[in-house]
């Protein structure tokens, strides 16, 4: 369903008081005074800021707790303890993934995400199975969200034997991209599980999208690697590195160099600005052309007792990351969070023009740099044309 909206004196971007006319969920016209036509439903946005619709591009919507009773956090300090811990924990737990997709998913789209990018565990304990849920539930939210599933081996791929083979059915049945994790420090053995990574994405000619925490030098070689197998294989453009911890390390030659090698291949980068570790600066990325996105990453699960599915909140967190304080740099983040991400995930028709799909937030403010820091309440919140959380609350 998607009839006819008339949003009243609203400012898109921050920018004067005009009426936006959305029909068949589109962006229809953009002016002042435009009547209603009949049966179209109006909202008065009484001069709020109008935002196209959050891009979350990096989430694990099938490891969250979200509606559950608080778990405290037990998981050791390393990556591969966290692995453990949350092996464990879904052998004891049980979740039922498509519910627990589905309500971390109601969750974005109240704060105004419409477009997602989910990374879904795959291993050989747990074979298809949450690929399968977050499919299901996908399914069930069409229309309201649209989310991209990365076939993701959190386990690792050389180093679990069976991997490889479980990535590449979940990618034939409609996987939308293959991801890898931490090739050197996870599996031990970089150029094998790049390989079937590059393997699987040249196969069905899908996108690709690497978890990279590794470190300092062994990191940045690791990005060299990637490069070097997206440029061969005709791949610039469809290759994203998530965290890339190790570009926060680099000085700045070796910085430099690599962002020379990002652009030229069209990789984007993705950060989510966590607390407790180096990360990639937004700044210099951005002047070097670096495409940057960002995302919730892991909420409320084995590996975080953080996280509420907020875009905006992520934008103020990137921004508090990276020490900004002008509105100029504040609205830098703004920008990370919804055409970064539109950009990466290749959505068509993204924004408030005129033709675009009107996939838009609402908000109450003065400013964009002042809804960073402030993060209002999404008053309304439409996806194609259909209000689909209303003051704070999915109303699907
Ligand atoms: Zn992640």
């Amino acid at each position: 369903m998607s009839g006819d909206l008339l949003v009243k004196n609203v400012r898109p971007m921050a920018g004067a008081v005009v009426d936006v006319l959305v029909s068949d969920g589109i962006i229809r016209r953009h002016d002042r005074g435009i009547e209603a036509p009949g049966g179209c439903a109006v909202v008065d946005a009484q001069s709020g800021i109008l935002l196209p619709a959050f891009v979350d591009g990096h989430i694990h919507l099938d490891k969250t707790y979200w509606g559950l009773p608080w778990r405290p956090h037990q998981a050791g300090p390393t990556v591969l303890d966290r692995i453990e811990n949350e092996r464990r924990l879904r052998r004891e737990l049980d979740l039922k993934i498509d519910v627990q997709v589905e309500r971390l998913a109601r969750q974005a789209i109240s704060r105004g995400t419409i477009h997602i990018r989910n990374h879904v565990d795959i291993d050989t304990e747990i074979g298809l199975r949450n690929f399968e849920g977050v499919m299901a539930a996908r399914d069930r939210l069409k229309g309201a969200v649209s989310i991209q599933v990365v076939a993701f081996p959190q386990s690792g791929v050389v180093s679990r034997p069976g991997t490889a083979e479980l990535l590449d059915r979940a990618v034939k049945e409609g996987a939308d991209l293959i991801g890898g994790i931490d090739p050197a420090g996870l599996d031990r053995d970089p150029t094998g599980q790049l390989d079937i990574v590059f393997g699987i994405a040249g196969r069905y000619g899908v996108g690709i999208d690497i978890h990279l925490h590794d470190p300092g030098e062994l990191g940045a070689f690791q990005l060299r690697l990637i490069a070097e197998r997206t440029r061969a294989l005709g791949l610039a453009g469809k290759v994203s590195i998530s965290h890339a911890f190790c570009l926060g390390m680099l000085d700045e030659i070796e910085l430099g160099k690599m962002l020379e090698l990002l652009v030229e291949n069209r990789i984007a980068i993705m950060t989510h600005g966590p607390g407790d570790t180096p990360v990639p600066t937004l700044a210099p990325l951005r002047a070097a052309g670096v495409t940057v996105f960002s995302g919730s990453d892991a909420i409320r699960d084995a590996w975080t007792p953080f996280g509420t599915a907020d875009m905006l909140e992520r934008a103020m967190l990137l921004a508090w990351r990276n020490g900004f304080r002008t509105d100029e740099l504040l609205h830098s983040t703004l920008d990370v969070v919804t055409r970064g991400g539109a950009t990466v995930l290749g959505l068509e028709g993204y924004g408030l023009e005129v033709g675009c799909r009107a996939d838009f937030v609402l908000v109450p403010g003065e400013t964009l740099a002042e809804l960073v820091v402030a993060r209002p309440t999404r008053t309304w919140v439409v996806s194609g044309g259909r209000v689909v959380a209303r003051d704070g609350q999915c109303i699907l």
